[in-house]
C-alpha cells in the first residue's frame, strides 16, 4: 500500500505492534441469526415479497420472506429515499440487518439494511482515520507470520488474532488482559531498544577514587558504593560515552557521589551544571571540603564567580556556564537536579565539549523518584542507578491537620524554636485570592511576625531569595515561602513544615517539600494542613517516606482522576499496563526481548 505510510503517520504508528494494539471500539455481528429475538440487531437472508410505500407519511413497509427460518418478517423504513425503492423491489435477494422490535404486538425489523458480507464478526475501530482503510491496513499488516516475527508467541499471537479477525462473541470477551498488558510492554521496550545509540567517549577516565573516599569523614551508605563502582566501569570505557542518571530521593547523598566522578575523571576536567546559585555555591563548597586539595575547583554563577575555571579541574556552574565562550572541553559533565532543566540546556551542555563524533561522558541526577516499572522501561534509553536509602534514618512524623489543631501546632512549633531548630510554613500564594481557601503570605505573615523572633519571608519571584535563604540558614527560626524551596537548599537545623492547603499539590511535590526536614536525620515533623482532612491522598502520604513508594502511589491516585497540580510529569500513557503494579510484566517483557536479541 502506497498510502499506508501517511495513514501510519496520521494513526501515531511506528511498529507493527503498534496497529496491532489499536483494539476495537466495538464489534458488528454479521453472523445469520437462527431465530428471531426482540431488541437485538440481528442478520438474515431475506426475499422481499411484498411492498407498500406511504408516500404521506414518508414510510415505506417491506415484507420479506425468511426461508432459512421458514416466516414472513415485516418491515418499516421512516427515512426513505430513491436508492429505497430501488434497492428492495420484489423479488430481490437480500442479506438483511437491523433491529427487531415488537410494535403493537407485531414483531417487525425496523430500518433494515442491505449488507454484503455476512457469517463474520466485523471489528469498528475509533481512530483518526475511516474504519475500511484501517481495517485495510489491519488485514494486510496483522497477520500470524508477522506477529510471530515480532516475537510474540502463540498465546500472544492467537490473542491478536481474536481481538481483529474474532470468530464467536466468546473470543473477544475472553480476551486474557495480561496478556495485552505484556504486549503492550513488550512493544514499548523494543521500541526504546531501537532508539539507543552509542557514540564513543572522548576518553577513557580511571582516575583513582580509594583514597577519596577513605578520607572522606563518614562511611559511604551501600548504594554510594554501588552507585560509585557503576561509574567507574562507565567512565573506563572509552568505546561508548556513557548516558547514566542517578536517581535518589533528597539527602541520599548524590553530592558525594558527584564529586567521587570528578576524581575519577582527574586529570581531566570536569563539569557540573546545578539549577541555581546557591545550589552551585553549596555544591562548591563541598567540593572544597572534600575533594583532594591538588584539583583545582571554580565556580561559575552570573555574579561572584570563583576560581579560574579555565585552568580548573572540576568546573561547577550554573546555567551561566552555557554562556561562556571560552568553556574548555571535558570528558565528563553531571547536572545535578536534572529535572530543573530542559532538554535544550542539557544538549547544549554535551555540544560545548563534544568533538566531532565523540562524546563526553554525561551523568544526571535527579531527585524525583519515579515508579520503579518506569524505570525499568527507561532504562532501554538510559542508564539508570536507583538509590533508596538515605545515610542517615529519617524520622519524619506526617500528620494531616486543620483549623482545630492549630494551638498544638503552635506549641510544637515553639519548642523546635526554643531547641534551636528552624521551622519552615509554605503558602500557596503569595498575594491574596479569593480563588484559594487559604491565607497567602502577605495575609499570614502579621500573625507569624507579631508572635516570633526572626521570621523570614521569600518566594519564587522574590530577587532577593537565595540571599534571603543563606541568611536563613544563618539566624531564621520561621521562614515563610511559597515552594521555591523545592530546589535542594540544604537547611540542616529544618525539624518541622507545615504545608498549606496540602490537598493542592501533587505527591512528588509534597515529597520535595517533606525532604526539605530531617536532612540529618533530627527527628522532625511535616504537617498537611487542609480543610479536607478525610483526604486519601494525604493519608496515604502520611504512611510512607520513601520516594519510590510515593511515586507509586501518585500513579494510583492520578489514575483515580484525582485532580492535581501542574507540577507532575505527564508520565507515560498506557491502554492495559498499569505502571503502579505490573512490575512483573515489565520484567518478563524485558526477558523475552533480552533472548531473543
Ligand atoms: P542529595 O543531593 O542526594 O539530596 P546530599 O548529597 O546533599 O543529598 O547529602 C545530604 C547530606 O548528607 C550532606 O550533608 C552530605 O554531606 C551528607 N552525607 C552524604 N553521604 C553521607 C554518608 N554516607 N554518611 C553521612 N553523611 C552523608
Ligand atoms: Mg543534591
Amino acid at each position: 500500500m502506497q498510502e499506508a505510510k501517511e495513514l501510519f503517520k496520521k494513526l501515531k504508528i511506528v511498529s507493527l505492534l503498534d496497529l496491532a494494539l489499536i483494539t476495537p471500539s466495538g464489534y458488528s455481528n454479521n453472523t445469520l441469526s437462527k431465530e428471531l429475538i426482540v431488541g437485538e440487531v440481528q442478520t438474515f437472508k431475506a426475499e422481499v415479497i411484498n411492498v407498500n410505500v406511504n408516500l404521506n407519511g414518508g414510510r415505506m413497509h417491506v415484507v420479506f420472506n425468511l426461508s432459512e427460518l421458514n416466516i414472513e418478517l415485516k418491515s418499516i423504513f421512516f427515512k426513505v429515499t430513491p436508492y429505497h425503492y430501488d434497492k428492495f423491489k420484489i423479488g430481490t435477494h437480500h442479506y438483511i440487518q437491523g433491529k427487531i422490535i415488537s410494535f403493537r404486538g407485531e414483531i417487525q425489523m425496523i430500518q433494515p439494511r442491505s449488507i454484503q458480507n455476512v457469517g463474520g464478526i466485523i471489528p469498528k475501530y475509533s481512530t483518526a482515520i475511516p474504519n475500511h482503510q484501517i481495517r485495510e491496513l489491519i488485514r494486510t499488516y496483522i497477520t500470524k507470520k508477522n506477529l510471530y516475527s515480532e516475537g510474540l508467541n502463540r498465546y500472544e499471537v492467537s490473542l491478536l488474532m481474536k481481538l481483529h479477525y474474532p470468530k464467536t462473541l466468546e473470543d473477544i470477551e475472553s480476551l486474557d488482559t495480561d496478556i495485552l498488558k505484556f504486549i503492550e510492554a513488550f512493544n514499548h521496550i523494543k521500541k526504546l531498544r531501537g532508539k539507543k545509540i552509542h557514540f564513543p567517549a572522548l576518553e577513557s577516565l580511571n582516575g583513582n577514587v580509594e583514597e577519596f573516599i577513605s578520607n572522606l569523614p563518614f562511611k559511604l551508605t551501600r548504594d554510594q558504593e554501588r552507585v560509585i563502582s557503576e561509574i567507574e566501569r562507565d567512565l573506563k570505557n572509552r568505546d561508548r560515552a556513557v548516558k547514566r542518571i542517578v536517581i535518589g530521593d533528597v539527602g541520599s547523598g548524590k553530592t558525594i557521589i558527584i564529586l567521587a566522578s570528578a576524581v575519577m575523571a582527574y586529570p581531566h576536567k570536569s563539569i557540573l551544571m546545578a539549577p541555581t546559585s546557591l545550589l552551585a555555591l553549596q555544591i562548591y563548597e563541598e567540593a572544597t571540603k572534600f575533594l583532594p586539595k591538588y584539583m583545582k575547583i571554580a565556580l561559575i554563577k552570573q555574579r561572584d564567580s570563583k576560581g579560574d575555571y579555565l585552568s580548573a579541574d572540576f568546573i561547577i556552574g550554573t546555567h551561566a556556564l552555557l554562556y561562556k565562550d571560552d568553556m574548555p572541553t571535558a570528558p565528563l559533565i553531571m547536572v545535578d537536579e536534572q529535572h530543573r532543566f530542559g532538554t535544550k540546556q542539557r544538549v547544549k551542555l554535551e555540544q560545548i565539549v563534544a568533538q566531532g563524533k565523540r562524546k563526553p561522558h554525561f551523568l544526571q541526577f535527579s531527585a524525583t523518584p519515579i515508579p520503579r516499572t518506569q524505570a525499568m522501561m527507561e532504562s532501554e534509553l538510559i542508564d539508570m542507578s536507583l538509590i533508596t536509602t538515605t545515610p542517615f534514618k529519617k524520622d519524619i512524623t506526617t500528620e494531616v491537620i486543620d483549623r482545630s489543631d492549630f494551638n498544638r501546632l503552635l506549641k510544637e512549633i515553639e519548642a523546635q524554636i526554643s531547641k534551636n531548630n528552624q521551622v519552615l510554613i509554605v503558602y500557596p500564594l503569595v498575594e491574596e485570592s479569593c480563588a484559594i481557601a487559604y491565607q497567602s503570605i502577605d495575609e499570614g505573615r502579621g500573625f507569624w511576625e507579631r508572635r516570633f523572633k526572626n521570621v523570614f519571608v521569600t518566594h519564587g519571584k522574590d530577587k532577593r531569595k537565595e540571599e534571603i535563604l543563606i541568611e536563613f540558614r544563618e539566624k531564621g527560626d520561621i521562614l515563610l515561602a511559597t515552594t521555591v524551596v523545592e530546589v535542594g537548599i540544604s537547611l540542616p537545623r529544618l525539624t518541622l513544615i507545615v504545608i498549606v492547603g496540602a490537598e493542592r499539590l501533587g505527591l512528588a511535590t509534597l515529597h520535595q517539600l517533606r525532604g526539605r526536614v530531617g536532612r540529618l536525620g533530627l527527628k522532625s515533623w511535616c504537617y498537611l494542613f487542609t480543610n479536607d482532612k478525610s483526604n486519601k491522598r494525604l493519608q496515604s502520604f502520611c504512611k510512607t517516606l520513601s520516594g519510590f513508594e510515593i511515586a507509586k502511589l501518585d500513579l494510583k491516585f492520578r489514575k483515580s482522576g484525582d485532580i492535581l497540580d501542574g507540577t507532575i510529569q505527564s508520565g507515560l500513557q498506557f491502554k492495559w499496563l498499569d505502571l503502579a503494579e505490573d512490575e512483573d510484566i515489565v520484567k518478563m517483557a524485558k526477558e523475552r526481548l533480552n533472548n531473543l536479541s
